[in-house]
């Protein structure tokens, strides 16, 4: 791996060297077809299949039934917060939403445009250094749906438990799709960016039980629509096609690693790595409140700005990228999703261990 450094950015995330190498190969020359995967009808024999392998994939990885539907979809997580109120509230109907973080906040704002929001739990005076238990809240009986955000990117929280509810349960799995194995039965729908644990940014995973396609008011434009998306198998319009593939290559990769239980497995030595040096140290501080930790992001605090300044100025030159921690909470971040390499978090570790002699 020439001239690669330690990137710990919390998304457009760090992706597999092979994967790398593979798409740039394949932008130049795709199947030795002499044209680049990028220049393809979406259409072709050739692309058609990249989507349909992708898809696969991802159903195999993830034990997606068939009374799924997979779409791959444009706008970013961000155009979720709005299509998911769109489609599953009626008018005059409510969702109970979990705020734990800016992406919740974000998700709660854009629903109060198109229903009531029942807003029933908040860390938000906790600096959202927690997500809460089941039974820390109550989902109102009049609720169409439950709405939390699995992993909390920017504050470094992440539910153990999913919410247990007799609703639509709907989750944003951006920052730890792929990352851990879970049910996905009990969901209506679960969404994800793929630009931080799934490949490139541009297209937006959306899995939407079937029976929920039909509950979309007459009004709402048909691109906004799910059932348009899923009628297609995502191709009503050109659909991100590089990042399709790409999510595709990553998905390849994920299975010869030993696939979604041997990544949660490699995850969960990585993050004990950093969470051990962190619990180890009175010089850094974690954000997140124990029980509450997540497994992709590691927001931590030094003793002063000052030396956060210091150790991310040293640490870039040292070839650890991407850590300074979000402005919203500012310090440090280290996000190691399932691309990111053990032996980096191991190097980080030893980095800091040198940083609190010479500071400390
Ligand atoms: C990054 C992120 C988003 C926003 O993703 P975009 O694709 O930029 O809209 C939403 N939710 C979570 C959990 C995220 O980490």
């Amino acid at each position: 791996m020439p001239d690669r450094i330690y990137n710990f950015s919390a998304g457009p995330a760090t992706l597999p060297y092979e994967v790398l190498t593979q798409a740039a190969k394949d932008i130049v020359n795709f199947n030795d077809k002499g044209i680049g995967l990028i220049e393809m009808s979406h259409r072709s024999k050739d692309f058609v299949a990249v989507a349909e392998q992708t898809e696969a994939d991802l159903r195999e990885l993830m034990k997606i039934p068939a009374n799924y539907k997979v779409l791959f979809l444009q706008g970013g997580a961000s155009t979720q917060f709005a299509m998911i109120p769109m489609n599953l509230l009626g008018n005059g109907k409510s969702a109970t939403y979990l705020n734990t973080g800016t992406w919740s906040k974000n998700a709660i704002k854009e629903a109060k445009l198109f229903g009531e929001i029942e807003v029933a739990y908040s860390s938000e005076d906790a600096k959202f250094n927690h997500v809460p238990k089941d039974g820390d809240y109550k989902v109102d009986p009049k609720s169409e749906y439950l709405y939390f955000v699995s992993n909390n990117t920017i504050y470094g929280t992440q539910f153990k438990n999913f919410p247990k509810s007799d609703k639509i349960l709907i989750a944003d799995m951006s920052s730890d799709i792929l990352s851990r194995e879970f049910d996905i039965t009990p969901f209506g729908l679960v969404f994800a960016g793929a630009q931080k644990n799934m490949g490139p940014a541009g297209v937006t995973v959306v899995i939407i039980r079937e029976d929920l396609l039909e509950r979309t008011p007459a009004n709402v434009p048909t691109m906004f629509r799910y059932k348009t998306h899923a009628d297609k198998d995502s191709m009503f319009n050109t659909p991100p096609c590089f990042s399709i593939y790409v999510v595709g290559l990553v998905l390849k990769w994920l299975k010869k690693m030993g696939g979604v239980a041997a990544m949660e497995k490699l995850n969960q030595e990585k993050a004990a790595i950093l969470y051990n040096a962190i619990d180890n140290s009175n010089f850094y501080r974690g954000h997140a409140q124990t029980d509450s930790r997540s497994l992709m992001n590691i927001p931590f605090n030094l003793p002063t700005p000052e030396l956060e300044a210091k150790f991310i100025k040293e640490a870039t030159a040292q070839g650890f990228d991407g850590l300074k921690g979000h402005r919203s909470i500012g310090g440090c971040r280290a996000s190691i999703y399932n691309a990111f390499p053990k032996e980096g978090v191991e190097k980080l570790v030893a980095f800091m261990a040198e940083f609190e002699k010479n500071n400390g």
